[in-house]
């Protein structure tokens, strides 16, 4: 039988970096120890009175249907977050809670791109975007971040391809590249949003890993509130990826609409993992931060391990739980280094490839195991590419 286009078209042809991960896995499963500097997880899981108030909730009875925006409870704590981090006015009626990013990100786009509408995105991008295009039917059209730019997209690269087209997608603090974009080069997206009348995503699940400037939400921006849909999520702030939480943010119009989405999909969020998640908002700044200082300490002991040597660069490793590693001076591709140091050394990196073109030459490094590991295989690394760079 048939299946729909839009179903059919979510996987792209060609090869997509991934063969390094998969390669990696398949070591480990035959017994071979490798170092994984893979994946975008946290080494430390949900912090255990996070799961107890989750297993309040269940046993105190919030196990039914849940009401499919949210709880108005979580709700208000999302919004008055946003409002007291922005100073965009916020309330309930501009959030709905979402099984995590990823379903708010395919939710978002639903909202905004028709069948065969453009929907941009920016490349180095997280390796499920394209796919999240196409699955709504939208036509997935990357815009290069240069890396002589650090990663910051040009408005002008922006602008060029942004006739007709529908929406774009951002991410900052951004995931491959670990770049935050600037108040700048947020001006500048928002400014090409507005000309060409586009829907801004706005993908912030990062927002809590700042290491280096600021974090800056383009909702906050002039006359961007009404067009901008933001992607927030517990994964990462509070290392509940499993939990399935997050949101979007955005004009009450939208998240009505929104509300209807999900009324015929998702049906909602588990009632306990909302009570988990608004226990967990509720402890604070403080909490974020605890589980935001491992990458933070690791992103130093980063520059350290890379000073006094030209081999590998960093790319300004601003914020997010990964640095993206310009290896060009190897003469190798991302692909070759990263399969070439799986080989020979059992350390395992994503090839910048496998984030898009613009991050060729590049490797991502995700800085998800301890310390002294992580500082070890970044040794190799570097004396690695600095016997090939010779
Ligand atoms: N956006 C970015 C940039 C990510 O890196 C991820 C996960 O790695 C997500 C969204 C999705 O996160 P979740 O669905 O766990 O909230």
């Amino acid at each position: 039988m048939r299946l729909s286009n839009r179903i059919s078209g979510i996987v792209g042809g060609g090869s997509d970096g991934w063969g390094v991960f998969y390669k990696a896995r398949r070591m480990i499963a035959e017994g071979i120890p490798v170092t994984e500097l893979t994946i975008g997880e946290h080494d430390i899981r949900t912090d255990p009175v996070i799961l107890e108030a989750m297993h309040k909730a269940a046993m105190g009875g919030h196990t039914g249907y849940a009401m499919v925006p949210g709880t108005d409870r979580l709700r208000d704590a999302v919004a008055s977050r946003i409002q007291a981090r922005t100073g965009v006015p916020t309330t309930r009626d501009n959030i709905i809670i979402t099984p995590g990013g990823q379903s708010a990100l395919f939710a978002s786009h639903h909202s905004v791109c028709d069948e065969g509408d453009t929907a941009l995105f920016i490349d180095p991008y997280y390796a499920t975007y394209p796919g999240s295009l196409r699955g709504v039917g939208a036509k997935a059209v990357p815009i290069k971040a240069r890396a002589e730019r650090h990663f910051q997209p040009d408005a002008a690269d922006i602008a060029a391809k942004a006739n007709g087209a529908r929406s774009l997608l951002i991410n900052s603090p951004n995931n491959p590249t670990g770049v935050v974009y600037s108040r700048e080069t947020l001006e500048g997206i928002a400014g090409v949003c507005k000309d060409h009348d586009l829907w801004l995503i706005s993908d912030e699940v990062y927002d809590t890993q700042v290491w280096q400037g600021e974090h800056i939400s383009p909702r906050s921006l002039p006359d961007m509130a009404e067009r901008t849909l933001v992607i927030g999520s517990m994964s990462k702030s509070h290392a509940m990826t499993g939990s399935r939480c997050g949101w979007i943010c955005g004009s009450e119009a939208a998240i009505q609409k929104l509300i209807d989405l999900a009324t015929s999909t998702t049906y909602g969020v588990a009632g306990f993992v909302q009570d988990a998640a608004l226990f967990a908002l509720n402890l604070g700044e403080a909490h974020e931060e605890k589980v935001a200082a491992p990458f933070r300490r690791r992103r130093a002991l980063t520059l350290e391990a890379l000073a006094g040597q030209n081999a590998v660069r960093a790319v300004p490793a601003d914020g997010a739980m990964y640095v993206m590693l310009d290896i060009r001076a190897t003469g190798m591709s991302g692909e070759e280094f990263a399969l070439a140091l799986l080989d020979q050394h059992r350390i395992a990196v994503m090839p910048g490839e496998s984030f898009g073109a613009a991050a060729a030459g590049h490797i991502r490094v995700a800085m998800t195991i301890d310390n002294t590991r992580y500082v070890e295989a970044l040794k190799t690394l570097i004396s690695f590419a600095n016997e090939k760079a010779k």
